[in-house]
């Protein structure tokens, strides 16, 4: 079993301590670590409802509700097959995007180069640019597994501005450090800025399943649609919270009404099967905007250790 155990939550109420990721340990310089949970609460990009710099803390307060093993992959223990720990946040300036993603970087770099997995806690979705540039200095170019309403690739907002919740896939793409030859991004839907919103994303090469085709395919089908996407590529995971309808997670920065519930979402997650993850994210959850009981912070909570569980079984 890992030196890496979560307090265990028989002995020791959750309500007691201070809320890192699932009470786990916090991560100490030279841990040998398989995967580091960190916090980016970075909301400079965020094109509409600011406030997911408070994602992170959120999560990790509704992820004490979570227990180690898991029903639907065999009953596995994600803190014995895995070493995980908390890495804490990144450091962010607030109001200074170009800055923010650079310390964002070094904080995901640091993670990275030394071939640990990271799961970034976000923030909108301007993270997953640094998060890339992390992983792909030690992988090369990763497959991109993109769970979202929207397909966040445009070019610019405001006037030329390149960088923000809406562009992070086109800029990795630009960079040569995503392939969206072998991506994939499920859950558009909604209604458009201009016609071409989303299939400039097939015209950059990427792979477009919309939420009805989704739902229509249904989760095992959806699976091996991903599977053989990006086969046994590197494969960095981005779940935007809004890919599930606003009435399950309404605390997320740009809502889109019209989703899967969070049982249909959190059943195309547990149909994945086992790929090279080398990085992933969880971002947008947006808690001043959060229903009565932090429903939204408890399914972030929850899609995070469902990454954790695809990690665990495919190792
Ligand atoms: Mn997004
Ligand atoms: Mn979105």
């Amino acid at each position: 079993m890992s030196g890496f155990q979560p307090v265990d939550s028989l002995n020791s109420p959750r309500f007691v301590g201070v809320p890192t990721f699932m009470r786990l340990p916090q991560a100490q310089p030279g841990d040998e670590l398989d995967v580091a949970i960190i916090g980016v609460p970075c909301d400079s990009g965020s094109p509409f409802r600011a406030g997911s710099r408070f994602g992170p803390n959120a999560v990790r307060q509704m992820s004490l509700m979570l227990r180690p093993i898991s029903p639907y992959r065999d009953h596995i223990n994600v803190f014995e097959a895995l070493r995980i720990a908390d890495a804490g946040d990144a450091n962010v300036v607030p109001g200074y995007l170009m800055e923010s993603l650079e310390m964002a970087e070094a904080a995901l770099s640091a993670i990275a180069g030394q071939g640990i997995v990271p799961l970034a806690l976000g923030g909108d979705h301007s993270i997953s640019l640094p998060a890339i540039r992390a992983v792909a200095k030690r992988h090369g170019p990763v497959s991109l597994v993109h769970f979202d309403s929207h397909a966040d690739t445009w070019d610019s907002y405001f006037g030329g501005k390149r960088h923000s919740a809406g562009t992070p896939f086109r800029r990795a793409t630009e960079e040569g450090i995503l392939d969206p030859s072998t991506s994939i991004q499920i859950g558009m839907r909604g209604s458009l800025f201009r016609p071409d919103d989303v299939s400039q994303s097939t015209a950059l090469g990427f792979q477009v399943i919309d939420t009805d085709a989704a739902l229509a395919l249904g989760p095992q089908a959806l699976a091996e649609r991903i599977a053989a996407r990006v086969g046994g590529n590197p494969v960095y995971i981005t779940y935007d919270l809004d890919f599930v309808d606003p009435a399950f997670a309404p605390g997320v920065g740009t809502p889109e009404a019209g989703g899967p519930t969070a049982r249909e979402a959190l059943a195309i997650l547990r149909a994945m099967t086992p790929m090279t993850i080398v990085g992933c994210d969880v971002v947008e959850t947006n808690p001043g905007f959060d229903g009565p009981g932090q429903i939204t912070a408890l399914l972030a909570a929850t899609v995070a250790l469902e990454l954790l569980s695809l990690i665990a079984v495919s190792r």
